[in-house]
């Protein structure tokens, strides 16, 4: 039988995938052709290029990672670990737990300090504890909290590490196109994304920017990069004018997230971003006059624009509704994770999904079900 789309369409206002527009859907549906054509090297320059706009980069190590968000949070610290080096973490959820993990994997000495869910950190309480720490290689932060809803200041302490000569790394996944974030301005060494949030491309690739300073840590390293398939040394081979084949690239992703790029640039990065900020403040607005109350602290910290938690009345049976929303109105909407599970909603109003009409349907369609 052949399968029909339409029998899939979804109002993905989870935490990722978001929703795919057609224009996207169509350049990914493009014949396929070879990871080595020069046509393709071209979408390939033309992709970097876009992103280095988006990122606000002039970083040329800056690309679309073979594989999701964990691939690129994967490539990071493959590439920037040596063992025993010290990396601080500072860890305010589940992602945050990730990075801890997957740094540890490849051979860190991780240091995390923690805050319980749903808070961030303050730009000087983060600068007294990497101050405390001698012989600091890296520290890594979320940038928008997927598991929680919080927003992370990070815009003073890349400068500040560059004078101690420390990595700074952002995990930039939910953020990206959708909160403002300066690479260069904010002294962010490396960054890295994916595709399935603000962009609205589907997931599968994982943009990312290195600048000199952490290539220099790479091309200096002792020991070789553990992974061979993340090893920026070779991918730099194939991504950089020398085109060596490395691995076959996902071409038609590739299509996609090229398309994706255009998208936001056609629509300005600023714009792309105040409208989330907009829609953001427009759904909190709402939430006050609602049966769920904010999960995340908003006298001290900042919720996310593109992704909101909200606290689930007492009683109420969270899979049992998320599923009959999901089925009734073919409306996705996300549920906690870890300890937070069956007690949050995560919404999400990403890329095309950030309307005030979008937050207006939220609304009227959970009341009937609460
Ligand atoms: N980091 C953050 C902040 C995320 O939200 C996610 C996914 O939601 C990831 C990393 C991992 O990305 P992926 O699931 O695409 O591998």
């Amino acid at each position: 039988m052949e399968s029909d789309s339409s029998t899939f369409t979804k109002l993905l206002l989870g935490p990722g995938p978001s929703t795919v527009p057609d224009r996207i859907l169509k350049a990914m549906a493009n014949q396929t052709i070879s990871h080595l054509d020069p046509e393709f090297f071209k979408i390939l320059d033309e992709t970097s290029e876009n992103l280095r706009l988006l990122f606000k980069t002039k970083n040329e190590a800056t690309f679309a990672v073979s594989g999701t968000g964990s691939a690129g949070m994967e490539t990071v610290f493959a590439n920037l670990i040596e063992k025993n080096d010290k990396v601080l973490i500072f860890n305010n959820g589940l992602f945050g737990d990730r990075m801890a993990d997957v740094a540890a994997r490849y051979g860190a000495n991780v240091l995390e300090y923690k805050k319980d869910w749903g808070t961030s950190f303050k730009t000087s309480e983060m600068i007294n504890q990497i101050d405390q720490c001698d012989n600091l290689k890296i520290v890594a932060i979320v940038h928008a909290e997927t598991s929680t809803g919080v927003l992370q200041d990070i815009k003073n302490i890349g400068n500040h590490l560059k004078e101690k000569e420390i990595l700074f790394v952002v995990d930039a996944v939910t953020s990206f196109t959708g909160a403002e974030l300066k690479i260069d301005d904010w002294g962010i060494d490396v960054c890295y994304s994916g595709t399935q949030k603000c962009l609205n491309v589907p997931p599968g690739l994982s943009p990312i920017t290195f600048n000199d300073r952490s290539l220099e840590k790479i091309t200096k390293r002792k020991s070789k990069v553990v992974s061979w398939y993340l090893d920026m040394n070779l991918l730099q081979d194939y991504l950089g004018s020398n085109r060596i084949y490395h691995h076959t690239a996902p071409v038609n992703m590739l299509f996609a997230l090229n398309e994706g790029l255009k998208i936001c640039l056609e629509e300005g990065l600023t714009s792309r971003i105040t409208r989330h900020n907009q829609v953001g403040k427009y759904f909190d607005k709402k939430l006050e006059s609602s049966n769920f109350k904010p999960f995340v602290n908003i006298d001290e910290s900042k919720s996310l624009p593109m992704l909101k938690s909200l606290i689930l009345p007492k009683d109420f049976d969270d899979s049992l509704v998320r599923l009959k929303i999901l089925n009734e109105r073919k409306i996705e909407i996300g549920g906690g994770l870890g300890s937070t599970k069956g007690k949050i909603w995560r919404v999400g109003l990403m890329g095309c999904n950030a309307r005030n009409d979008i937050v207006d349907l939220f609304f009227e369609t959970t009341r009937d079900y609460l």
